[in-house]
């Protein structure tokens, strides 16, 4: 691939608002976290900033909201058309500042495009839903139903998939007609600024996004108590998630949150081992297990256990990891430090819990810079412990066996989430009963964790309130309305 990642030697714009970018602020320092070597200052916005950008949203969404859904579909086809032409730049943008090898980059920077056209064609088809007729039980009174865009709505997003969960609040917002202030991670910005970059050529009209970059508290905060939000869409970690709902409690916002998760993939006894393993892995491993929808757990059946174990353990220890922008790398690095450290202690504080730690558990050691921590699996994980119990968010494989189909399923159901599962079996029967019995917004029997813009995505228990895509994400910013007429 050829070399396309910019290379910023000024302090960037972290502010847009109204259709500018607004230099100055607190200096932002982005790294790139396979070489610790800084990648971009970007300046950063406060309580003002948000201030501004609410304003800009309010001024420019009467027009927005009145705008036809064909309209706001094109502009969204216009979207998705520039991340195509710029998506190698985008790719590489990701892997830079996030730390992920190209391939995974490139699958997020599909998905975004993917995301964009979806939420194209529900915008395109609103026009023909709008005013609809509704049937009442009497000839006395007529009723028409009506969608209408919430306002103005702050989206705030977490740095393990910057532009994918951008785009699965954005896309949709737009599309209802919603205007936006977006605020990005303050660890991994660079791929949001540059989507807004694109967002600007495609023609959105001034002050329908609003970008603000700086820290949870700074920027955050003032975003999810502002009176003129009308709903907040976060993504994110569960005690910051508890905050934002409690800010937005105060002035009655909606919230849509999509949070943790401590996911389990079960493999049942007449399973296909080498898929078992293939999946297992794959759902911890990928994105360096930074992944809300991790399969950090896993249950297998006991009679498979030693295999399971013996092959997981191999293919873990061939993972190649290391510099994410190598074509033959299979795992990156972890965000950051502060990242690297949370999730090194998990590992130490596993261990102290009596788990067995099979492999892994350390930076590779030829590799001497970056974030790197290698491929871990744990066996006879305590069924008590933090390791079991808590989200890791890093490449942290945690392995329990079961005796009975009954067990398996109150084990992963054992959990105060409830993000996502999954079942591998040959007998379709018994993969299609544990995946109905299992409490996950989403189940996978026999797949890698495949996600279409037509499924929701969200979870049971503390892991969301709401649902993202589908239809699902377009009604999440929408309001309601009937209006009754006396024939
Ligand atoms: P985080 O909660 O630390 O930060 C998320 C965002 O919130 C960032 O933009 C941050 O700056 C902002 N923020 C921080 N403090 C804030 C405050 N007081 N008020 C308002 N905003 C604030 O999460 P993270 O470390 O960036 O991401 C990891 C977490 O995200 C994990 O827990 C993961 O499970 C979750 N996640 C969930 C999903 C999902 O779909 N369920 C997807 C991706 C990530």
């Amino acid at each position: 691939m050829q070399n396309t990642l910019p290379t910023y030697t000024e302090t960037l714009a972290g502010v847009y608002i109204d259709g500018q970018w607004l230099t100055g602020g607190a200096e932002l320092a982005v790294i790139n976290p396979a070489t610790e070597a800084p990648l971009a200052t970007i300046g950063s916005g406060d309580a003002t900033s948000v201030e501004l950008a609410v304003q800009a949203a309010s001024k420019a969404f009467p027009a927005w909201a009145r705008s036809s859904g064909a309209e706001r579909g094109a502009v969204l086809r216009r979207i998705a058309e520039g991340v195509r032409q710029r998506r190698e730049t985008l790719i590489q943008l990701q892997s830079a500042n996030n730390g992920k090898p190209l391939f995974e980059a490139a699958i997020d920077v599909d998905d975004v495009i993917g995301t964009f056209e979806y939420y194209a064609g529900l915008a395109e088809g609103l026009d023909a839903q709008q005013d609809r007729p509704v049937e009442l039980p009497t000839e006395d009174f007529a009723a028409r139903l009506r969608r209408e865009p919430y306002g103005v709505v702050g989206l705030i997003v977490p740095w393990n998939f910057p532009m994918v969960t951008t785009a699965w609040k954005l896309a949709p917002a737009l599309a209802a007609g919603c205007t936006v202030v977006l605020k990005p991670s303050e660890v991994t910005p660079l791929p949001e600024l540059e989507l807004a970059r694109i967002i600007h050529e495609a023609g959105l009209p001034a002050g329908v996004l609003n970008i603000v970059c700086g820290t949870g508290l700074v920027v955050g905060a003032p975003l999810s108590s502002h009176p003129k939000v009308a709903k907040v869409s976060f993504t994110g970690s569960n005690a910051v998630g508890v905050q934002v709902m409690q800010r937005a409690a105060e002035t009655v916002k909606g919230v849509s949150l999509e949070l943790g998760g401590k996911s389990s993939l079960l493999v049942l006894q007449d399973a296909d081992l080498e898929l078992a393993v293939e999946l297992a892995c794959g759902g911890a491993f990928f994105n360096a297990g930074q992944m809300c929808s991790a399969t950090s757990r896993v249950l297998v059946a006991a009679p498979l256990m030693a295999d399971f174990l013996a092959q997981v353990q191999a293919r873990a220890e061939a993972t190649k990891v290391g510099d994410p922008f190598s074509e033959d790398v299979e795992m990156g690095a972890l965000v950051n430090q502060a990242q690297y450290q949370r999730v090194r202690g998990h590992i130490e504080r596993g261990i102290a819990s009596g788990a067995r730690l099979v492999c892994g558990g350390e930076r590779p050691a030829e590799l001497a810079r970056g974030y790197f921590l290698r491929p871990t699996v744990f066996a006879d994980v305590p069924r008590d412990s933090a390791l079991w119990n808590e989200e890791i968010f890093g490449p942290v494989l945690c392995v329990r066996s079961f005796a009975t189909e009954e067990e398996a399923i109150e084990l992963a159901n054992d959990s105060e989430f409830g993000l996502v599962a999954s079942v591998v079996s040959r007998d379709l029967d018994a993969a299609e009963r544990v995946a109905n019995a299992l409490q996950a917004g989403m189940v996978w029997i026999n797949s890698p964790q495949v996600i279409f813009p037509q499924t929701a995505w969200g979870g049971y228990k503390q892991s969301s309130i709401g649902r993202e895509l589908g239809p699902w994400g377009l009604s999440a910013f929408q309001e309601i309305k009937h209006v009754v007429r006396a024939v």
